[in-house]
């Protein structure tokens, strides 16, 4: 199935062009509903002609104010898959300016968003692989889905990698239960492999060392 963020990019890559002004449409996020009848867009995306040299929109304004008395105007609007657009009322200049769709973020995010699923695919078969990188990548992405990354926490014991420590001892988690969970694990896992993190340096050294070997620390 294609997700949102697909969808956004097949979207912003399309070419609609105003019948008013000629101009290009901008692809934008459609606001939370529908200001002229409050029944939603039927999409989370839509063009509009942000020209505001374009005669619809230069008209509108006289028109609003000959015909309603207020100062309105109007953007000329079309939904995905729609051959015909509409006139959207407009109480400003501003209105759907800052909700265009930017390719480049978008893009970043369908990358992060491809890297968390071959990740996730991963999990399956990291533990036969000794592979302990898709673990690890999906702790340390805090856009992740969190059911997923508790998933990779709990193979964490079945890995029993010590070299996982550093990098997640390094991250912050945004999500408290998912940190006390990897807390947890790291103590577990030096329990199991008979380690003990140094209080001072916080190197890893055997349970029975009586003092650090990497800072000399009494333990
Ligand atoms: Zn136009
Ligand atoms: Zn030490």
């Amino acid at each position: 199935m294609e997700d949102r963020t697909e969808r956004c990019l097949r979207l912003a890559r399309e070419e609609h062009f105003c019948p008013h002004c000629q101009q290009q449409l901008s692809c934008c996020e459609a606001p939370p509903f529908h200001v002229g009848d409050g029944l939603g867009w039927g999409t989370d995306i839509i063009f509009v002609c942000l020209n505001d040299e374009c005669s619809l929109y230069v008209k509108g304004w006289q028109e609003f104010e000959d015909r309603y008395g207020h100062s309105a105007s109007c953007r000329y609007i079309l939904c995905p898959g729609s051959e015909k657009g509409e006139s959207m009322m407009v109480g400003g200049p501003n209105a759907f300016k800052g909700s265009e769709i930017n390719i480049d973020t978008l893009m970043a995010q369908n990358a992060r968003y491809r890297r968390e699923k071959e990740a996730q695919a991963k999990l399956a078969t990291c533990v036969a692989e000794n592979n302990l990188e898709p673990v690890l990548y999906l702790l340390t992405d805090e856009h992740a889905e969190l059911a997923v990354r508790k998933q990779a926490c709990e193979l964490l014991l079945q890995l029993k990698d010590l070299a996982c420590i550093d990098p997640l001892r390094n991250h912050s988690f945004r999500n408290t239960d998912l940190e006390q969970q990897v807390n947890m694990t790291i103590l577990e896992l030096l329990k199991m492999l008979h380690r003990k993190e140094c209080p001072a340096c916080a190197e890893i050294v055997k349970s029975q060392a009586k003092t650090c070997k990497h800072c000399g620390q009494a333990l």
